[in-house]
Formats: structure tokens, C-alpha cells, sequence
């Protein structure tokens, strides 16, 4: 057996059920354990903990498959874990088969850096942790049996792959699939998504729901979408009736799949304007210009992925979202996102606060916004809350 101890008192956040063993927990290694090889776990006193997936090269060593003790971490564990988590969504968040969910959410559906996303009858794959990684195959071939999908495309080529040591791996998996290039339909909405270039694992799953909130705002008002990416709120908005949507996007390739969408479901592109600019300084030249919007989206990327890096991501948060509320008119509503795993809901809404008391206005708060609950959140993992927005309203 391959094993585990840890140092005394280190065993509490695993008694919480907390995934992860960081690698100054450790005391004993027994065995040689490989990259990816199961694990088990336990405490100085000799209690079991868990067993988990090793990995010699990232700072978290192991990483929890299962917290009893007569588990057996084989192929069939991981066919009624992938079952599971399927089932849920069946039940919970029933997709249109073109439709688009999120089928697996790693750590928070017991399957550490594993996701799986349905776009239509084609699922993209991405493992970052050295345990899903060594799975890969019988995962892949168990995604294909439970749901009958096309193809199984893999997309594991996110920054965090260094720290674990992990190669990029990126193509097809499974299945039959002409082009890298599908459309699935969001909000009755068609989505063309690139597999093989585009974010993550092609296309934003978490907001589809906000989506389409931002789209039922969106009626005669002059909307703003900033980061629109491939326009995910801003068509929602035009096809709600926006009376004008400009999107910006630092991104050309971005925008020219925004143009691709606007013609894909016959959207009227004359009320539509992209620019392609930095944020930080479009909101500023917009407010030169003395514009003004009845709805303002902020989505931004990931400013700070870590705790360390939160201030200055806080600086960047509260300076874009100043200048949106100062471009609202009267009685206009923000749609304000945060996906920074090191700023929490709390920090997320003192910093708006803060934006709003700067910007001389006076805001309320409509609606705590989250991912949509296909990207659910283990009470143990509070890391898996990365999407915070806040729907407010200038008085
Ligand atoms: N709202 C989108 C997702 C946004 S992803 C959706 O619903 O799908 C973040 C986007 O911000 C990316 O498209 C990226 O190109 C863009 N981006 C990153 N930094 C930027 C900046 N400083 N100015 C403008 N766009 C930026």
C-alpha cells in the first residue's frame, strides 16, 4: 500500500472534507508512489483520512478521491462519480440536447481537476490534476457509454498545468468530429465554438443563466457589454430588444466571432458597435465623450487567480466599475462579475461599494448573481465560488 501520514494536527481540514493535502502537511511517504497513483491517507495517530491522488510536483500533493476507507479507486469509482454528477444536472438542470451544461465540476462533484462540458452531443474534457490526468482514458471511455455523446474533445491546456507538472494535451479523445468548430444553442441562441482555440474549454458555460437575465434588462435600453468576448450578453440583449449594444473586447478574434453570431441567428447588426480597445481606457474615453447607458455589463477576466495578488486585482475591480456607474443614467442597473479565485463575494462587494461612494451615486443591490448550478459549490470547497456578480441600480 502506498501511504500517506501527515504531521500532527495537520489532518483538520481533511476531517472537513476539504480535498486537498498541501505539501508541508506531510511527515511519512511509504512506498514509492508515482505520479497520478492513489494514495491513502492518514493521520499521525493512524486514523484513515482518505484516498487520493498523488503528485510529487504541485505544491498540493494529494488530492481526495474518496474519504472511506473501503473505496476502491478503479475504473467503475470513476464510471458512479461521472454518473452522479450526470445525473444531477438530468434532474436538477434539464439541457435541450443542442443545448450546453456543464457535466462535471471538479472538485465539487467529488472528481478533482476533472471538468467536462456538453456542447450539443459533443463533451470537452479537461484534466489538471495529475489523478484525473492518469484516469483520462477510462474516463473518457465511460463519458461516451453514459451519454451517448459524438465525441469526447480534450482541452487540457490551462495555466495551472505548469505548477502540476502536467503536459498540454489538446485534440480529439473520442469519437468522430470533422472540424474543431460546433454550435450548440444558449437562450435559444446559436453559439459557434471553437474547440480547439477557443477560452477554457470553448465557451463560458457560468453565465448563461445571467445571460439571459442581462437580455430580459435589456428591452429599448442602450446597453454596454464590456468584455464581451464572443458576445455572449450582448446578443442576448440585441435579440431582447436593445434599442443599442457596443461591445468591447481587446480581442479582434473575439469580436469577429461576435459579427459571426450576429449574422448566425439573424440579429440586426446596425444597432450593434464593437470596438476593439482596452477596457480601462474605452470606459474612459466613452465618458470624454460624455455617454451614457441604461445597462452596463462588466465580465473581466481573472485579475487576481490567488489570495496574493487580490490588491492589486481590487484596484483594477474597483476603477472599471467606478467608471461604469458613472456612465449609467438615472434608475440604470450595473451587472458587475468577478471570477477571481482570490477576491471573495464579501471583498467583491465592499470594492463595488467603494466604486459607488467614489462615483458620488447611489446603488442598489437587485440580485446576488453566481455560476449557473451546473457549476455547484462543495460547502468544503469554498474555492469552487469563483463567479460573484452584483446586480445593482443607480438611483
Ligand atoms: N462576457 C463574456 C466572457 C468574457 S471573458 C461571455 O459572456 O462569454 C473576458 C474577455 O475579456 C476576453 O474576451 C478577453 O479578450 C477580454 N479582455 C481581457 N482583458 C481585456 C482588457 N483589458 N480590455 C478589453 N478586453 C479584455
Amino acid at each position: 500500500m502506498l501511504k500517506i501520514t501527515l504531521k500532527r494536527d495537520r489532518e483538520r481540514s481533511l476531517l472537513r472534507r476539504h480535498p486537498w493535502v498541501f505539501s508541508g502537511a506531510i511527515d511519512k511517504v511509504l512506498g514509492d508512489p508515482q505520479v497520478g497513483d492513489t494514495v491513502s491517507v492518514f493521520a499521525q495517530d493512524g486514523r484513515f483520512l482518505g484516498h487520493g491522488a498523488w503528485n510529487p510536483v504541485s505544491n498540493i500533493r494529494v488530492r481526495i478521491w474518496a474519504w472511506q476507507e473501503d473505496a476502491v479507486i478503479d475504473a467503475t469509482f470513476f464510471e458512479a462519480r461521472l454518473a452522479a454528477a450526470i445525473a444531477m444536472r438530468e434532474r436538477l438542470l434539464p439541457t435541450a440536447p443542442e443545448g450546453g451544461v456543464r457535466l462535471v465540476h471538479a472538485e465539487s462533484d467529488g472528481l478533482p481537476g476533472l471538468i467536462v462540458d456538453r456542447f450539443g452531443d459533443v463533451l470537452v474534457m479537461q484534466t489538471t490534476s495529475a489523478g484525473a490526468r492518469r484516469w483520462r482514458d477510462a474516463i473518457a471511455d465511460s463519458l461516451m457509454r453514459l451519454t451517448g455523446a459524438r465525441a469526447v474533445y480534450e482541452r487540457s491546456d490551462a495555466d495551472v498545468l505548469e505548477v502540476e507538472g502536467l503536459e498540454v494535451a489538446s485534440g480529439l479523445l473520442r469519437g468522430q468530429l470533422d472540424e474543431p468548430r460546433i454550435t450548440c444553442v444558449e437562450n435559444d441562441l446559436k453559439v459557434e465554438i471553437d474547440l480547439a482555440h477557443g477560452h477554457k474549454t470553448g465557451h463560458y458555460l457560468d453565465q448563461r443563466e445571467n445571460r439571459q437575465l442581462v437580455g430580459t434588462l435589456a428591452r429599448d435600453a442602450d446597453v454596454l457589454d464590456a468584455f464581451c468576448y464572443c458576445g455572449g450578453f450582448a446578443l442576448q440583449a440585441l435579440a431582447h430588444g436593445a434599442r443599442s449594444v457596443t461591445a468591447i473586447d481587446s480581442s479582434a478574434t473575439a469580436l469577429s466571432q461576435v459579427q459571426r453570431h450576429l449574422e448566425l441567428n439573424h440579429l440586426p447588426g446596425d444597432r450593434c458597435t464593437l470596438i476593439e480597445d482596452d477596457v480601462f481606457k474605452q470606459l474612459r474615453k466613452l465618458r470624454d465623450q460624455n455617454k451614457s447607458f441604461d445597462l452596463i455589463v462588466l465580465d473581466p477576466p481573472k485579475f487576481a487567480p490567488t489570495a496574493a495578488t487580490a490588491e492589486r486585482a481590487a484596484r483594477g475591480y474597483k476603477d472599471i466599475n467606478l467608471l461604469a456607474l458613472k456612465l449609467l443614467r438615472p434608475g440604470g442597473v450595473l451587472a458587475t462579475f468577478s471570477c477571481s479565485g482570490g477576491v471573495n463575494a464579501d471583498l467583491f462587494r465592499k470594492i463595488v461599494a467603494g466604486a459607488a461612494l467614489d462615483a458620488g451615486v447611489d446603488a442598489q443591490l437587485l440580485r446576488q448573481l453566481h455560476a449557473t448550478p451546473d457549476h455547484p459549490i462543495a460547502l468544503a470547497f469554498p474555492e469552487g465560488e469563483y463567479l460573484k456578480g452584483l446586480l445593482l441600480r443607480v438611483a
